[in-house]
């Protein structure tokens, strides 16, 4: 669903990139000759929100190569394929404050440092279904199709280009087989992983890869589950630490949001159950990282206040009120969203009111959802609370809309 016209998120965006338009550092990567030939001007951004709908600013059309932003959406399809454990055997999840194409391999247990540098990358893609390079590319491919909502198609330019310049990543692969964390051979591995790097993308398209990942998994466009909720979890987790390579710090503090950048000059960042942003901007800073994606998103961040760990004050009670009953029943009605601390809330003050005669009835009329968390503690309660004298729960529920389950 497109946003409608004089829409003011998009106003917002294009504010954003006029802030940054200027900024004409950095350069675009030539250690893939093929990137060299891109237009360097190109800027846009896309934020899509949970609900399908996409705000798009700038050169949201534009075609360029995924590359790295691809990493954590192909760790998403070997953690939903495989398990984390599996997966775990093979890349750790630590950050490694080193550069995307470091020689980074735990000396002990031949792993590298995490799945979002190079090598960790090409361990996952070697972990892919099937035998050969095409096999576990089509496996890529159908997975970053369906977190994009549509088909995807390989810059053949690029991936020759890549392909034949791209001996560092070989020698990853190699250093990775020899420790026995690979899951091919070498070659296979490199050439689906080159091809997966090749993958033709646009903002537009990152914005809604990132707001899988932000629902935990289900792209809003196409309504498809594309991973399961813990994988989009521990993914979105692995982008918090380590996205950004040598700057993810830095980063976090900063902008606040877990992203992904490539040398293609696209970043996707991610805020968990609100929305994804695709940026576009060949220019890259000395990380690797697009100039101009980088300070769209601290500005977007700051101006708007999208900080993932921003403190918005204090949250609305859950408590909408009150009653005391000629019956000696005190009715608590509660509203809008109960998660783990909403619980604690709820039956912390309304504790006290439990006294010897007449009960407490929580209605949940107006709640909107209970979080898993929260209903183990509601579970909990009337079992601990126990028995008025007359033999009723002290706590009951009214619960209409079933948001209780069973
Ligand atoms: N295909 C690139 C490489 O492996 C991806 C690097 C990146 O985008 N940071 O060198």
């Amino acid at each position: 669903m497109a946003a409608a016209l004089g829409d003011p998120v998009r106003h917002a965006l294009e504010s954003v990139l006029e802030a940054v338009r200027d900024r004409t550092d950095g350069a675009v990567a030539t250690y893939i000759p093929e990137l060299a030939t891109v237009d360097p001007e190109q800027l846009g951004v896309a934020l899509a929100s949970t609900h399908g709908v996409v705000h798009e600013a700038g050169d949201v059309e534009a075609e360029f190569t995924i590359q790295s932003v691809s990493k954590p959406f192909v760790f998403a399809l070997a953690v939903d394929a495989l398990g984390l454990d599996v997966v775990r055997r093979h890349t750790d999840l630590e950050p490694s404050g080193e550069p995307f194409n470091a020689i980074s391999l735990d000396e002990a247990s031949g792993r590298p440092r995490n799945p979002m540098i190079n090598a960790g990358a090409i361990v996952m893609s070697s972990l892919m279904k099937g035998d050969t390079a095409d096999e576990k590319f089509a496996v890529v491919r159908d997975g970053l199709e369906r977190f994009v909502g549509h088909d995807l198609v390989v810059d053949e330019e690029v991936f020759g280009s890549e392909a034949s310049t791209g001996d560092r990543n070989r020698a990853l692969a190699y250093l990775a087989r020899s420790a026995g964390t690979l899951g091919s051979t070498a070659e296979v591995a490199t050439t689906a992983y080159f091809r997966q790097c090749s993958l033709i993308v646009t903002a537009r398209d990152l914005a809604i890869m990132a707001v899988t990942l932000a629902t935990g998994g289900v792209n809003p466009v196409t309504d498809e589950r594309v991973v399961s909720e813990d994988a989009a979890r521990w993914t979105t987790a692995v982008m918090t630490s380590c996205g950004m390579y040598d700057e993810s710090g830095d980063w976090m503090v900063r902008v606040g949001l877990p992203a992904k950048s490539g040398v293609g000059g696209g970043i996707a960042a991610v805020q968990p159950g609100q929305f994804g942003i695709g940026t576009f901007s060949p220019r890259l800073d000395h990380r690797g990282n697009s100039v101009r994606g980088v300070a769209s998103l601290e500005l977007l961040s700051q101006r708007h206040g999208l900080h993932m760990l921003q403190h918005h004050g204090p949250p609305l009670s859950p408590i909408a009120s009150l009653t005391r009953e000629d019956s000696g029943d005190t009715i608590a009605v509660l509203r809008g969203e109960i998660l783990f601390s909403e619980a604690e809330e709820v039956l912390t003050r309304l504790a006290p009111l439990v006294g010897d005669h007449g009960c407490l009835v929580l209605d949940f009329s107006g709640v909107t959802r209970v979080g898993d968390g929260a209903k183990r503690v509601f579970v909990a309660a009337p079992e601990l609370v126990g028995q008025a004298p007359d033999g009723r729960a002290r706590v009951a529920v009214r619960d209409p809309e079933g948001v209780l389950g069973d």
